[in-house]
């Protein structure tokens, strides 16, 4: 008998974000990786959504560390968070710690946090752990798939990937390697699990290729000769910026940051050998008017639409930096994350009021997705061939998906499970099996701290969409009779200034239901503001046929 290898998911299966397992054998823990997730616009005044961590509080002296695939917030964001609490070191591809450590610099954890650096094909001990970190190809460069040499075989996460066949830094997916592990290469009996990112397996065929984006990129800077350029894009697609600078400087512009993120980017991708960018064709962008529309491009942040990112500031003329117009021709290199439509066609909107031509992803073929679709699903299959298969990184749709396509490439039926959030799989001789559950519901964090439960999501959606509605009444215990009020205030139910009338006979109301009340003898608080409630819900439902949230507050003389 091997001892089992336990893999519990804290997100990312059944969601876009929060990717983060915590792997476990003789006894100890190894995260891969620590993501956020963005709210949706219903999660009122959330900022950031992260996993429930109580499970790694608890078994706190039993984490050896955390492996990042790549530096994608949805990966490394909560990272920031976990490390307020608990310490311990990362490893992950050089850029990938270079982007987890600008936030981690925010948070002023820097000093206490061990960042290490690995190779493409290092196979390093990290405790018990034998952990491969396997090149693959994806929307930030040197990201990796992690195999994990277990007594129980191999375990393979494929990180985020695609098969790009012609990646900007000719850095494929190692393909190569997984067919080694496949055919038991060392000795092992293949590939045990398999769990391989689910968010374009919906998807038929084949992603586009990066360098596809570049070729679309220099037709339109040829296109757009005398105008000025400006891009938005991701700033951790470092290669999509190799290729956006590229097609700038081909036709004698300068390029200028825009963002603070963007500018960070650059600034490491260049430090890291792996943007590519002449002194001399880099300018500030306080220096941008002093160069013809014709010879300068922008390259900035906010391509989600985010309301206070470089892009949006642009679109609504709020920008100290820039003020944009009929010279200007915007490209959005970019495609809009489900939930973030909304805010991306403000920006397109506020864009073209102000005179700018604008170019996105439904107009010209500006942006290639980072993820593999079925049919790179399907041949990642064909070549890893493991005997159990998980899908993960996806909403539940997603997964369901990807379970097909594990299922059409010869993994048997009952050894493809569709898990959640809170699962825990072991995995031992007998072969893989849901063995348990831990917590891993959605922390809110509003500000810099995560308390926000659902009883204060619920009120603040409650507050957002009917209002509030406040009665005050004092009253005299002793005595049974109303001293003030009541009196009722309102945000959001209806306009008070405008509807006097409707107000004091809301009071009168209220004041009857007191009155009887106090008659019948209820004396305590309590009961008084149960009434109170009782009565204001009821007019306010009679007469407006709305359900704000009353809030009674009886009081005592
Ligand atoms: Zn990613
Ligand atoms: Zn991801």
């Amino acid at each position: 008998m091997s001892s089992p290898v336990r893999i519990a998911f804290l997100g990312g299966l059944g969601e876009i974000g929060r990717n983060c397992m915590a792997v476990e054998h003789d006894d100890r823990i190894l995260l891969i990786d620590c993501g956020l997730m963005f709210p949706d616009p219903d999660m009122h005044g959330i900022d950031l959504v992260l996993p429930d961590f109580t499970y790694l509080r608890d078994n706190a002296e039993r984490i050896e560390g955390c492996v990042i695939t790549h530096g994608h917030e949805d990966h490394v964001g909560a990272l920031q968070f976990l490390l307020r609490e608990l310490s311990f070191p990362i490893f992950g591809s050089a850029v990938g710690l270079g982007l987890a450590r600008h936030r981690i610099e925010e948070a002023g954890l820097l000093g206490r946090t061990q960042l290490i650096a690995v190779a493409d094909g290092e196979r390093r001990r990290i405790g018990p752990f034998d952990v491969e970190f396997i090149p693959v190809t994806h929307s930030v460069p040197h990201s990796h798939a992690i195999a994990l040499h277990t007594p129980q075989g191999v375990v393979l996460h494929s990180g985020d990937f695609k098969l790009d066949l012609t990646p900007v830094d000719g850095r494929r997916t190692d393909l190569g390697r997984i067919g080694a592990l496949a055919s038991g290469a060392g000795g092992g009996r293949g590939i045990r699990l398999l769990m391989a990112d689910s968010t374009n397996s919906e998807e038929h065929g084949h992603a586009p290729s990066e360098s596809s984006v570049g070729a679309v990129l220099r037709q339109l800077f040829q296109e757009h000769a005398d105008r000025r350029i400006i891009t938005a894009s991701f700033a951790s697609h470092l290669h999509r910026i190799q290729q956006i600078m590229d097609a700038a400087i081909a036709c004698g512009r300068v390029v200028a940051t825009l963002g603070l993120s963007m500018k960070k980017n650059v600034r490491l991708g260049r430090e890291l050998g792996i943007l590519h960018v002449p002194d001399a064709s880099l300018v500030d962008i306080d220096d941008i008017d002093q160069y013809p529309p014709g010879k300068v491009c922008i390259v900035s942040t906010g391509s989600q639409g985010e309301p206070m990112a470089a892009l949006a500031l642009l679109a609504r003329g709020e920008s100290k930096f820039v003020k944009v117009g009929e010279h200007d021709t915007v490209i959005l290199s970019s495609h809009a994350i489900p939930g973030n439509e909304g805010n991306v066609n403000r920006v397109i909107d506020g864009l073209l009021r102000a005179g700018c031509e604008v170019v996105h992803s439904g107009i010209a073929d500006v942006h290639a997705s980072g993820h593999a679709q079925a049919d790179e699903l399907k041949t990642y299959l064909s070549i890893a061939s493991p005997e159990w298969y998980v899908p993960i990184h996806g909403e539940y749709r997603h997964l369901v998906a990807n379970a097909k396509l594990g299922v059409t490439m010869g993994v048997a039926r009952d050894h493809v499970l569709l898990c959640d959030d809170g699962d825990v799989l072991q995995l031992d001789d007998d072969g893989l099996t849901v063995a348990g559950r831990i917590p891993a519901g959605y922390l809110y964090v509003d500000g810099i701290i995560g308390d926000v439960g659902q009883g204060v999501l619920r009120d603040r959606r409650l507050l957002a969409e009917e209002g509030v509605v406040v009665v005050v009444v004092t009253v005299d215990v002793t005595t049974g009779k109303v001293l003030t009020g009541p009196e009722i205030i309102t945000r959001g139910w209806v306009y008070a200034p405008e509807a006097e009338d409707l107000l004091d006979e809301a009071c009168d109301r209220v004041a009857a239901a007191v009155e009887r009340a106090l008659a019948e003898g209820v004396r305590d608080v309590e009961g008084l503001e149960r009434d109170v409630r009782r009565a204001a819900g009821k007019f306010v439902n009679e007469r407006t046929r709305r359900r704000p949230m009353i809030v009674p507050v009886v009081m005592e003389a």
